[in-house]
């Protein structure tokens, strides 16, 4: 289906066991279509925000609605069949490339070729995505590397016929440049969806519709690239610190 606007409202949440709040009284609004970028320091709560959305935990208080309805009043299945969701930590299964994309062993082959060029996969394969993979002592299997790996699993993100992506940090394998095509080939390729992306690199979050700048379990900021750089807050401040990284690392 088409995506809907996503809520939350007055989310708080602390892992179940523990009673230090990770979020604390979040509102935001999410419109369909738009590219999400979620950016902070470490431990500020990106990660958590996204559990929450795919209901791998339920908020403490507070609410999730999309298109007006309570994410807790679907089946969880029927709620995450909604998703598709690349982590850091995706793993690839020993089936297939295609079968690694699909996640099935029904595959779209032209979907899954385009999927994969898509994510920047390039390397060559013989058997195309009927190479198995992760076979050692497959003579026709073969081993990829940790960038390749990753590309395969952001393809599937690619593929899924469903309204909202997740991706978080999907791209810590690949080169500064590798990265920034891939955000601008899934921006490309997700027009008809709604895209949440953490990344620490802050060259995507400019690709975005909005930036959310989340500090200490809130939300300390929102707007576009342009509309935040000229507010001076933090999220100008990760950007010149960034930005002159970069500069030094090409001179
Ligand atoms: P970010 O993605 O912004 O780096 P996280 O959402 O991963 O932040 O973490 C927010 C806070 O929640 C951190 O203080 C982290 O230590 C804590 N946290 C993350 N996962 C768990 C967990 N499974 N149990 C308890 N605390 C957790």
């Amino acid at each position: 289906g088409e995506p809907q606007k996503i809520e939350l409202k007055n989310v708080s949440f602390s892992y179940p066991g523990t009673s230090n709040p990770v979020l604390k009284n979040i509102n935001l609004t999410i419109e369909p279509y738009q590219k999400i970028a979620l950016v902070g320091y470490n431990g500020a709560g990106k990660t958590t925000l996204t559990n929450l959305l795919l209901r791998l935990y339920d908020v403490s208080s507070g609410e999730i609605l999309i298109g007006g309805k309570s994410i807790k009043d679907e089946s969880l299945e029927s709620h995450r069949s909604r998703f598709a969701a690349v982590f850091q930590d995706f793993q690839l299964f020993a089936a297939t490339l295609g079968e690694n994309v699909a996640l099935s062993s029904e595959i779209d082959e032209p979907s899954a070729v385009k999927a994969l060029e898509n994510a920047g996969f390039s390397k060559k394969l013989q058997n195309g995505i009927n190479t198995p993979l992760l076979r050692e002592f497959d003579e026709n299997g073969i081993m990829l590397s940790g960038g390749e790996a990753q590309k395969a699993a952001i393809a599937r993100a690619f593929y899924k016929h469903c309204p909202y992506v997740i991706m978080d940090e999907p791209s810590a394998n690949l080169d500064p440049i590798a990265e920034y095509k891939m955000y601008q080939n899934l921006i490309e390729a997700t027009k008809n969806k709604t895209v949440i992306y953490i990344s620490h690199r802050l060259s995507s979050a400019v690709l975005s519709d909005k930036i959310i700048v989340m500090e200490n379990g809130t939300v300390a900021e929102s707007g576009t690239h342009t509309e935040l750089t000229a507010a001076g807050g933090e999220y100008a401040k990760m950007f010149a610190l960034q930005a002159s990284s970069y500069k030094k690392e090409a001179e």
